[in-house]
């Protein structure tokens, strides 16, 4: 009995040893130290022209009815007057309003690479306008902000990227390989009359990209727990996104007289039951990757959990879960959004209509998708049924070791120093969906660090970028195209 507790003693005193080793070894690689860049560039004419930008109200509407071709056609105009470098080093092929830059390299066996943005930006939601600070499109500079609908999204990326390339050629330099630039002006309903026919244009005249980056995630400060510093995620992938109609069925007629089963009744079980039952998900390949590396800048107690993963694995997981973001990084999410029954207070409905959308993660297809709801719910008084407009594929998941990523990854290292960036999982769509397809490796991030309170007015009131944040992230952009156009 003696020699039985002494076992155990001593295989526990091991076990927590081992625990403990584990986590003091679970560190950040050690990287040879990065000499700080940094470029003497334009900037306040670089805000003026962000500025400038955001008071065209390029505003793309789900109705294409509502659109205002004049402010995109006007926008385009402004920037050909105030890029003229541009223009002259390159040559600009349109898509109906979307445009594409080819700057041609030295070498032209060697892969292009592509910078994307867009210049196209959501409404303001009605009613929300005296909310703003300062007037959504006024695009005003005060002491710290450039303010306005377009000043995160994607605006400051177009801005950016073209500061960056105008600096670049102001100073003679001369690409290696090809950089093809594109501005859309159609993302936020799809990119499918712009960046769509772009790729289209690419993959018809065989032109397959080494790699491109495009809007994305930015460098973010205090939005990972228990992180300190920046986070820069390269995102490598976006989910995709499949939405679906649950219906309740039952035989309707007087509310008086109601059946023991209603359609409402059927309809709610189904929903509950598939709230209950989440498609499965986890901490594994690109998840895996991104929490990994960011959990070794965290503070020890979290190392001992990250390091003894074969121990605390489901602990991981389901605090992870329960928090909605890092929740929409490990599995493909659900959310009822809609529902619709009778149309009248005394009128039991035939049937009773849920909407539920799912963002889906790599590792799913929509069949996949499909076929979780049909098991789950389907019976006799419950249809699931596909919305015929709706369905897109995750997206490929890009590779985090490939020369595009390094470049990415050194050059903010370069501008920003000490920055944890990792590769990350874009839950929103971009161009890239297009892109994606004619790249070797498709990247979305912009180089902008971010506090959690601007992050908030992405989409927002008060969108904003602080000129800091934008100044920087030129010079950024500028450390990428410089290396990245190299062999
Ligand atoms: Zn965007």
């Amino acid at each position: 009995m003696r020699k039985a507790i002494k076992a155990i003693v001593v295989t526990g005193f091991v076990l927590i040893i081992f625990i403990f080793i584990n986590a003091l070894a679970h560190n950040p690689s050690i990287k040879q130290k990065l000499e700080p860049i940094s470029f003497d560039i334009n900037e306040s004419g670089a805000i003026t022209h962000l500025s400038e930008s955001i008071k065209f109200k390029t505003v793309s509407n789900q109705q294409a009815t509502k659109k205002n071709i004049e402010e995109f056609k006007d926008f385009i105009g402004w920037l050909k007057i105030n890029y003229k470098l541009v223009l002259k080093n390159t040559s600009l092929q349109t898509f109906n309003e979307t445009l594409l830059f080819k700057w041609e390299g030295q070498d032209v066996s060697l892969k292009p690479i592509l910078l994307t943005g867009h210049y196209d930006v959501v409404p303001v939601i009605p009613g929300t306008e005296d909310k703003w600070k300062e007037p959504p499109f006024s695009g005003r500079v005060d002491s710290v902000y450039v303010w306005g609908r377009g000043a995160l999204d994607d605006k400051s990326g177009v801005i950016g990227i073209l500061e960056a390339v105008t600096y670049l050629m102001e100073k003679g330099f001369k690409p290696t390989r090809t950089i093809y630039l594109s501005f859309g002006h159609d993302e936020e309903i799809g990119g499918v009359n712009g960046a769509a026919l772009v790729a289209k244009y690419l993959s018809d005249n065989d032109i397959q990209l080494e790699w491109s980056l495009d809007e994305g995630s930015f460098l973010l400060g205090g939005f990972i727990p228990n992180v300190d510093k920046l986070v820069a995620a390269i995102n490598v992938a976006e989910k995709g996104s499949v939405t679906m109609q649950v219906v309740g069925k039952a035989q309707g007629g007087h509310s008086s007289m109601p059946t023991s089963k209603s359609a409402v009744g059927h309809l709610s079980k189904a929903l509950a039951k598939l709230e209950d039952n989440r498609m499965p998900g986890g901490l594994e390949g690109l998840s895996l990757e991104m929490f990994d590396e960011m959990s070794k800048h965290m503070p020890f107690i979290y190392k001992i959990a990250f390091a003894n993963r074969w121990l605390f694995g489901g602990l991981i997981d389901s605090y992870l879960s329960r928090v909605p973001m890092t929740n929409a990084m490990l599995r493909t999410t659900t959310a009822p959004t809609m529902l619709s029954a009778s149309i009248k207070t005394n009128v039991l409905p035939i049937e009773a209509i849920g909407t539920v959308n799912f963002r889906i993660h790599p590792r799913n297809t929509v069949k996949d998708v499909f076929e979780h709801v049909s098991n789950l719910v389907e019976s006799e008084d419950v249809d699931v049924r596909l919305m015929s407009y709706s369905g897109r594929p995750a997206s490929e998941v890009s590779s985090w070791e490939s020369r595009g990523y390094r470049v990415i990854e050194k050059s903010v290292q370069e501008i920003f120093g000490d920055v944890v960036v990792v590769p990350g999982l874009m839950i929103a769509g971009s161009d890239s969906r297009h892109y994606g397809k004619v790249a070797d490796d498709a990247y979305r991030f912009n180089p902008f660090p971010l506090s959690n309170d601007e992050f908030a007015s992405f989409h927002g009131t008060n969108e904003k970028i602080k000129i800091k944040a934008f100044t920087e992230g030129i010079k950024a952009y500028i450390r990428i195209i410089e290396t990245g156009s190299s062999k």
